[in-house]
């Protein structure tokens, strides 16, 4: 079978660490080219500043993988799927839910796949803690994703701008894997977020989530955390306790513990592939959703000012 020619749109620090060696691996794709506004570059492959030179240029193109910040996205996958061309979307897949939809209308009309990848829930533990789940009574869950934003987004000023998500950039990955596994949709009952003085996004979030049967879901999100990082999920059951950790790489039920390799993004264009080969697209919003509601119905308090 033919690879599928794709190019690589902001060649930024997500695209280099995970989406290079992932194509790296996978021969369904060939990278024919990138386009980035820094004017960054890979060896051997055409690179262009931006998508409107890259998609003049003509050249043979089947898919790009947007890897912008998310302000700029949609416009982006506009222009891909205006030509044709199937879509990968870094999360978050848009900057709003209507950003979203219309991009979910667009692709339905020119014929192209169009793929929201939230990368966590490819994470090791999270097919077997959903198949665990499945039929499982859930009495209540917690989130706590802690990090230090000096370490993971040094002077990533896009971040903090409206539009950025602030907080909710990492945050976002564990309601993607809540969403995914929990039986039941959830619902946001109550939040509240802190924003630096100098800022447009948030820095801390707490968030109360509710699922249809009244089993509460407490979300505790925080960037200045020092020391030890915690991404970690816990969801108590009718059969006892189970725990992801690590970002979902880790996961402990009550009988036993299983750790995995980080393959998050390889099973990510592996799904790509599968979509566009079987003309299929698969665009989830329930995680920007929640994001959406935290900041419409969330109290918003002023902390202080936060400097790189
Ligand atoms: P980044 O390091 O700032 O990279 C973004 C890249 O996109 C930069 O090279 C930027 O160039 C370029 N760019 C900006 N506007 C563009 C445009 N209109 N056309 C072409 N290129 C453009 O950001 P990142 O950390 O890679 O994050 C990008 C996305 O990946 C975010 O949505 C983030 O949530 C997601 N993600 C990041 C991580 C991570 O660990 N960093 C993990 C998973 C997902 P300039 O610098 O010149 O603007």
């Amino acid at each position: 079978m033919e690879p599928i020619r794709l190019a690589i749109v902001g060649l930024g620090k997500i695209a280099r660490d995970q989406h290079l060696p992932a194509l790296m691996v996978n021969g369904d794709f060939a990278l024919v080219a990138t386009a980035s506004a820094d004017g960054a570059s890979v060896v051997g492959v055409p690179a262009f500043d931006n998508i409107e030179t890259l998609l003049a240029s003509e050249m043979d193109l089947d898919a790009v993988a947007i890897c912008t910040p998310p302000q700029i996205r949609g416009e982006l996958a506009r222009a891909a799927l205006s030509h044709g061309l199937h879509v990968l979307l870094e999360k978050p897949p848009a900057a709003s839910l209507s950003e979203a939809a219309w991009l979910v209308d667009l692709a339905r009309s020119t014929g192209a796949t169009i793929f929201a990848g939230w990368h966590s829930r490819f994470a090791a533990g999270v097919a077997p803690a959903r198949a665990w789940l499945a039929n499982r009574r859930i009495l209540g869950a917690s989130i706590v994703w802690r990090e230090d934003v000096r370490t993971w987004h040094p002077g990533q000023d896009w971040i903090w701008r409206a539009g950025g998500f602030g907080v909710f950039d990492p945050g976002i990955n564990a309601l993607s894997i809540a969403t995914h596994i929990l039986p039941l949709p959830l619902v946001l009952i109550d939040a509240e977020l802190e924003f630096p003085a100098n800022r447009e996004a948030p820095i801390a979030a707490r968030l109360s989530l509710q699922d249809s049967t009244g089993a509460g879901i407490a979300v505790d999100l925080d960037w200045r955390q020092i020391g030890l990082q915690t991404w970690v999920i816990r969801i108590d059951t009718d059969a006892g306790l189970l725990e992801l950790s690590e970002g979902g790489a880790k996961l402990t039920l009550p009988s036993e513990s299983r750790q995995g390799k980080d393959g998050e993004y390889p099973a990510l264009y592996a799904r790509f592939a599968e979509l566009v080969r079987n003309g299929e697209s698969e665009l989830d919003t329930d995680p920007l959703r929640l994001v959406a509601d935290a900041f419409q119905r969330g109290r918003a308090i002023d902390t202080e000012p936060f400097f790189d």
